[in-house]
């Protein structure tokens, strides 16, 4: 994805992404300086509802990588939203767009400019301005996913229904509501509200899947995973012993173990372009070590980039898990949901 920084708010860097200033020019090319200073009134409208969220993220201790403008909208990029916040985040960004709303309006019965003529439609800026972002608030205020009211929504039936339930609901009136607007949108050849449509539906359905899968591997642990076939080396061994294990066991990585301890991790990858004489001391790496009862979600936090991590107890080494591991286990949950879905259709 290509964007540009242009500002920086509250330690927030604002960036456009290229489609944004495509639409920007189109703008300009269609409807002149009147329809670009709209447009600019606009998108620092989005932004202010996005510091809205920000503002209040931040006093979470949430930190907040960018803020996105796109075509569709804004997007402040948040590392997490935290459960016990999330109400008062969500619910920020459409005050302020309200506000806003309110104060231009207010602004518009002292003072305003006709920026703009559509269609014989005469537009003043302030009055635009002032209904555009008020629109903004209601809308946004939806009970759906993935607007912010389907986060409000969520935080006031959570603790009735659970957080996966009001997740569920939420996403469900989102997919519905989408459904609506694509009828009104075809019957009245509004491509707008077709494509606002396209990306609620999709925006809804994401919001349950992302937490479901979250929610799925706090529950798979390592022990559940870990292969207990232990194939190990020891520092001692030379790069030719290394290699003629491989070729019999074809693991792509072991562990390497002294005395009864792990001590570093060899694979593949580290015996290319090396001398056959050296030993496997020499090219070891330190390994990764998990206990049996992590999440998978600690897992793959603790594993970053590294293919595999090591399961010690009671510094004995109990198990391996690599990330071909996980990815079959992945691959056996999409299945899981496959048939969830079917036996629900039934
Ligand atoms: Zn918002």
């Amino acid at each position: 994805m290509q964007s540009f920084k242009i500002a920086r708010v509250m330690g927030i860097p604002i960036e456009l992404h290229i489609t944004f200033i495509l639409l920007l020019i189109l703008v300009y090319y269609f409807w002149d300086i009147g329809g670009f200073i709209l447009y600019v009134f606009l998108f620092t409208s989005v932004v202010l509802h996005e510091l809205g969220h920000s503002y209040v993220a931040k006093k979470y201790g949430v930190h907040i990588e960018k803020i996105l403008l796109l075509p569709i909208g804004g997007m402040a990029m948040m590392d997490r939203i935290p459960k016990e916040g999330e109400f008062k985040i969500a619910i920020a960004g459409p005050i302020v767009s309200i506000i806003l709303g309110i104060l231009f309006l207010g602004l518009s019965t002292f003072m305003d400019f006709n920026i703009l003529k559509i269609d014989n439609m005469v537009y003043p800026l302030f009055m635009t301005v002032g209904v555009l972002n008020l629109m903004l608030g209601v809308f946004n205020l939806l009970p759906a996913f993935p607007m912010d009211g389907g986060r409000v929504l969520r935080a006031l039936i959570s603790h009735k229904v659970g957080y996966l339930k009001a997740t569920k609901i939420a996403s469900t009136i989102g997919q519905y509501l989408s459904l609506i607007m694509l009828g009104f949108g075809i019957i009245s050849l509004n491509i707008i509200l077709i494509l606002i449509a396209i990306f609620i539906y999709y925006g809804a359905s994401q919001e349950y899947h992302a937490l479901l899968s979250h929610d799925v591997f706090n529950k798979i642990k390592v022990k559940d995973i870990m292969s207990e076939d232990i194939v190990s080396v020891s520092p001692d061994d030379s790069i030719k012993d290394l290699v003629d294990l491989m070729f019999k066991y074809k693991y792509m990585g072991y562990p390497v173990v002294k005395d009864g301890k792990l001590v570093g991790s060899v694979s593949f990858n580290d015996i290319r372009n090396v001398d056959e004489n050296i030993s496997v001391k020499d090219i070891m790496k330190p390994p990764i070590v998990v206990s049996k009862n992590m999440d998978l979600n600690d897992l793959l936090l603790k594993m970053g980039n590294s293919e595999r991590a090591y399961v010690v107890e009671n510094n004995k080494l109990k198990g391996i898990i690599s990330k071909t591991d996980i990815i079959r286990i992945l691959k056996l949950l999409g299945l899981k949901r496959y048939e969830d879905n079917e036996n629900n259709k039934k």
